[in-house]
């Protein structure tokens, strides 16, 4: 692996989201009754940043919706890099149904997430056990539908091999996740993951949110922030458009694709859900938060029949 990646400093950046998503969560941004059992202390943060968690959780909860209802309830949903996300206990409460959600992460954070829900019953007691388990040690947590499991994204083998011994259904209508994930990985590793899911399975989406847009002034600054960090690896400069997003995929065996920048995930949004969460803080410059979605996507590579025509919010 790159002597330039920095394992420590991309893991750190879990406690950024979780801080970030309680801080709007506990504003009331949108309703997480899980994500406090995770971080034990965050700051508030200025509401340029509680909007764009909005925008960033909403919009991925939007499209995973819509995928689950198309496919009914034999979805797969895989989180790559899933930190300490709480979507798994989110759609549980609301009521969705999908036969496995398994979470990929560091074994080194699967360990701690692993540690913290059975902590806390509120999340454990969502679980449900079969009668032989021993598979679930730590850091790895096996249940019924729930997958816990610690792997390196970078090593093709491992994730394969896990996911067989999770019983994954390589026919079943699958979504994967990267929430903020990709841009801390090597190039080359992503390109490898991407054609094997699109080799292994035959009808699936991908739904990738991350940093788009580097190459103008506000870009760079971000780039040198996560460079400064020592998380940030050579080649995702080259990301840095929806085209190139797009191409991604299409380029490593997917069907097709599409990408929004985070501006446009926030104006598909409902009038009345806008008018909402504007009225929980002001905002003085608002100018600042059109910069700063300007500089997210969420883009999505679609295979096989089931998800072509998952899209954004229609208003
Ligand atoms: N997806 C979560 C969210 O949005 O709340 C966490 C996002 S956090 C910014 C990035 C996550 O990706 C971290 O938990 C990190 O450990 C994980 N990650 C980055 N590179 C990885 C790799 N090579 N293998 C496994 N996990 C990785």
């Amino acid at each position: 692996f790159s002597a330039l990646n920095n394992d420590e400093a991309v893991q750190s950046t879990n406690d950024d989201a979780c801080g970030c998503k309680c801080s709007a969560v506990n504003l009331g941004y949108w309703k997480d009754s899980y994500v406090n059992y995770f971080v034990k202390r965050y700051d508030r943060k200025p509401p340029e940043i509680n909007r764009g968690y909005y925008a960033r959780v909403k919009g991925i909860e939007h499209l995973v919706s819509q995928c689950l209802q198309v496919s009914k309830k034999e979805c797969q949903i895989i989180s790559f890099g899933a930190g300490f996300d709480t979507l798994y206990w989110r759609l549980k409460e609301s009521g969705c149904t999908f036969s496995k959600f398994i979470e990929f992460d560091f074994p080194i954070m699967t360990s701690k997430k692993h540690f913290l829900i059975k902590k806390h019953k509120q999340l454990f007691e969502h679980l449900q056990f079969k009668d032989t388990d021993d598979k679930s040690v730590s850091p790895n947590l096996y249940t019924a539908d729930y997958f816990l499991i610690g792997a390196d994204l970078r090593d093709l083998n491992s994730i394969s091999n896990k996911l067989t011994s999770a019983g994954i259904n390589f026919d079943l209508p699958t979504i994967f996740i990267a929430e903020c994930v990709l841009v801390y990985v090597d190039v080359q590793a992503i390109s490898n993951l991407l054609k094997y899911l699109a080799k292994s399975f035959s009808d699936c989406i991908f739904i990738n949110y991350e940093q788009v847009n580097l190459n103008d002034t506000f870009g760079r600054i971000m780039l040198e922030n996560l460079r400064a960090r020592g998380c940030m690896l050579p080649g995702h400069e080259d990301c840095e458009n929806l085209d190139k997003q797009k191409s991604r995929f299409t380029s490593n065996g997917w069907d097709g694709a599409k990408a929004w920048t985070m501006v446009e995930i926030y104006n598909s949004f409902m009038e009345n859900e806008r008018c909402r969460i504007e009225s929980i803080e002001m905002l003085d410059e608002k100018e600042l938060l059109s910069q700063l979605l300007e500089h997210y996507c969420i883009s999505v590579g679609w295979k096989g029949g089931s998800f072509e025509n998952i899209c954004i919010q229609e208003k």
